[in-house]
């Protein structure tokens, strides 16, 4: 078929345009900090792009954003070379090494008004560095040894606040860039990332620096595209074709180019400017949305470092200022054992509260018996906590010479504290589990993930209820929640008629669903959102295929390995929870079909349904987005990108206007949908 080139002209300078507006969002997102369009519209902008692409896949370039995640999954990462070696710093304990550091350069000059130091705040993150030719992203790498790091290029490629392209507007790139900085991930979006982790059965990351470091050495770069990851530029290496005499004017000129740099970085002059700039960052550090763990000053002026030079290890002309770690010494009152969704026993030490790293700390989690073990944790003891940031306090050691005589080593009981049934450590797993299906512990836990958003969905069903239920034995099992009725729930503390009589709708709704959220529903070990949709596609929605298959057969499916075909298998092999499927089943759970389609136009696309509408009912609405690959949310926020609205919308309606997301109708969602 021969080309339409007058539409592909046209399409051409339409794609040139829409990149320049998006590369143009990230700039005033990420260095102006000053975004004008919500998250939303930029999505709008970004599908439009990708659909002109599609159409005219000969336009697209490997620096368009909508290329940011590649199709390629590795075996392992290739090496590189720094042309230049990504040195440490030394480090400054404290003020007097700081002093020092300072006295020894001043040692040099008669006149100390002749250098000016740059102070900013040490990210705890994973340096790494990124190199640009002729303003394109060429490659990057992880900081390594120093010397050769692991190609990491296709992982920073997803990180947005890392332009593929540089600006060109005042200052035009050089013909080679070479440009370290830090990754690192919010302590908020590291919340929110352990939350997601500890619904989906994974193992939580210790602290945010463990996150991103997991996060970039992903061999599948789509796992990485979805990590909350972000950078700030503070570095070089070769740069060729522009020269700078100043760190100052070099960091100004990163902005210029669209490469972030840290908003706290400031010049000092003076080693009281350093001391107070180090007490300052040190004081703040709880406040600031990241991790930090301490200071570095580096000359301003590049042939003054060019006279001071290096040692083979690290630089004269910079230092690290560490901050006092963040611990504290207390005593253990007691060790408590908690039991949690997946039956898992964890021993929390209950503390003598205590001041550290800006908050009181009162509990601290000791992990598994051999954490305990290993420490010689035991009831009584003086110990030494240690916090991070937002992180979760840890004990760093006893101190063994205020221990009492009488103490003896801490064991966690072979036995459930709730339900007191046995509980056993299986084959390597270091964490020791209570076996009981109907543990009340774990039945909570079970029932509110149950109805959770990605599960069921189950609208009205708190913990409180959930409490409720389950205290007074309303709910034995989860499939006892179908056979509720609304005069059970309107007597419940703080339920009346007609939340009962939502409540009960709600379930009645959530009856009709997919097959992929019940998979998630039912909590089996390891078998998160994502792994359930994987399921779903290989048996097509047929459970009594999937309840029959042999670990082989589970193991030969894409993306399952023979961990989750275990515990699939496991699931499985227990009559107890083939019954309660079954009685689901029986209570008028169903699957919608599922149609084999490849399409996922709407990946990305995040729907919310208001009002009343004729043509579907909202599962049905939800089941059709999803289909095609997006999502179906319950409320407005930014990340929505339509609200499609009934009569009778309300608030919903009222919010998305205030953000200004797209509303459409119930007749121009079905058009949108069908011209798939
Ligand atoms: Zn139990």
């Amino acid at each position: 078929m021969e080309k339409d080139f007058k539409s592909m002209t046209t399409s051409l300078k339409e794609i040139q345009s829409l990149r320049e507006q998006i590369e143009d969002h990230n700039y005033r997102y990420y260095i102006l900090n000053d975004p004008i369009i919500s998250d939303g519209e930029y999505d709008i902008l970004f599908r439009a792009l990708e659909k002109l692409e599609q159409n005219f896949p000969d336009l697209i370039s490997s620096d368009s954003p909508t290329q940011r995640v590649g199709n390629i999954h590795l075996n392992s990462f290739g090496t590189l070379t720094h042309r230049t070696p990504m040195l440490s710093l030394a480090n400054a304990m404290n003020r007097e090494e700081l002093e020092a550091f300072y006295n020894r350069i001043k040692k040099q000059w008669d006149d100390d008004s002749t250098f000016t130091f740059v102070g900013e705040p040490k990210l705890d993150g994973l340096g790494v560095e990124v190199i640009y030719e002729n303003g394109h992203f060429i490659h990057g790498s992880t900081r390594g040894d120093g010397y050769t790091g692991e190609d990491i290029s296709l992982n920073l490629r997803t990180i947005r606040a890392i332009p593929l392209v540089l600006r060109n507007h005042k200052l035009r790139p050089p013909k080679l860039l070479e440009v370290r900085g830090e990754v690192f991930i919010s302590k908020l979006d590291f919340e929110k990332l352990n939350i997601n982790r500890e619904k989906n059965g994974d193992p939580p990351f210790a602290n945010p620096r463990n996150a991103a470091a997991g996060s970039l050495r992903q061999l599948n770069p789509k796992v990485t595209a979805n990590r909350p990851l972000s950078i700030f530029f503070y570095e070089s290496g070769i740069i060729e074709g522009h020269s700078f005499d100043s760190h100052l004017k070099f960091l100004k000129a990163l902005n210029e180019w669209g490469l972030p740099t840290n908003p706290y970085i400031e010049k000092c002059v003076g080693v009281n400017a350093l001391i107070q700039y180090h007490e300052k960052m040190e004081s703040i550090r709880n406040e600031i949305p990241y991790e930090i763990d301490g200071t570095v000053f580096k000359i301003d002026h590049y042939p003054i470092r060019e006279i001071l030079g290096t040692r083979s290890r690290s630089p004269r002309w910079a230092i690290a200022g560490k901050f006092q770690a963040q611990q504290a010494t207390t005593i253990i009152h007691e060790i408590d054992v908690q039991v949690g969704r997946t039956g898992a026993l964890t021993p929390v030490a209950k503390l003598e509260p205590v001041f550290v790293g800006g908050v009181t700390v009162t509990n601290a989690t000791l992990h598994n018996q051999d954490e305990i073990d290993r420490k010689d944790i035991r009831v009584g003891d003086t110990v030494i906590i240690e916090r991070a940031g937002d992180v979760i306090p840890k004990i760093v050691k006893v101190v063994t010479g205020k221990r009492k005589n009488n103490s003896s080593p801490f064991t966690i009981p072979k036995q459930c504290p709730v339900c007191k049934h046995e509980a056993n450590r299986f084959g390597d797993d270091v964490v020791i589990r209570c076996t009981n299906v109907s543990c009340l512990a774990q039945l909570k836990g079970h029932i509110e993930h149950f109805v959770s958003k990605l599960a069921l969905d189950i609208d009205g069903f708190g913990e409180k209820i959930v409490n409720q239920l389950v205290d007074k034995s309303i709910i034995k099992k989860i499939d006892d929640i179908f056979t509720l009725d609304i005069h059970t729930i309107a007597n419940l503390d703080r339920m009346g008629e007609k939340s009962a009589k939502n409540l009960i709708e709600s379930i009645a709704d959530a009856k009709q669903t997919t097959f992929a959220r019940f998979i998630y529903a039912l909590g089996i070990r390891n078998v998160g959102e994502h792994i359930s949709k994987v399921l779903e596609k290989h048996f097509l929605g047929d459970l009594s295929l999937f309840q029959h298959a042999t670990q082989e057969e589970l193991e030969t499916i894409d993306e399952i390995g023979p961990i989750v075909a275990e515990t699939v298998f496991q699931f499985w092999s227990d009559p107890e929870n083939i019954s309660m499927v079954n009685h689901c089943l029986e209570l008028g759970i169903s699957f919608e079909k599922i149609i084999v389609s490849n399409k996922q136009p709407l990946t990305g696309i995040t729907f919310v349904f208001t009002g009343s509408f004729d043509q579907f009912t909202r599962t049905e609405a939800k089941g059709m987005v999803e289909q095609l690959g997006g999502k179906a949310a319950g409320s407005v926020s930014k990340k929505t990108n339509f609200v499609v609205a009934g009569p009778g919308a309300g608030s919903k309606r009222t919010k998305a206007e205030s953000l200004n997301i797209s509303i459409i109708t119930e007749e121009e969602f079905l058009q949108m949908v069908e011209s798939f």
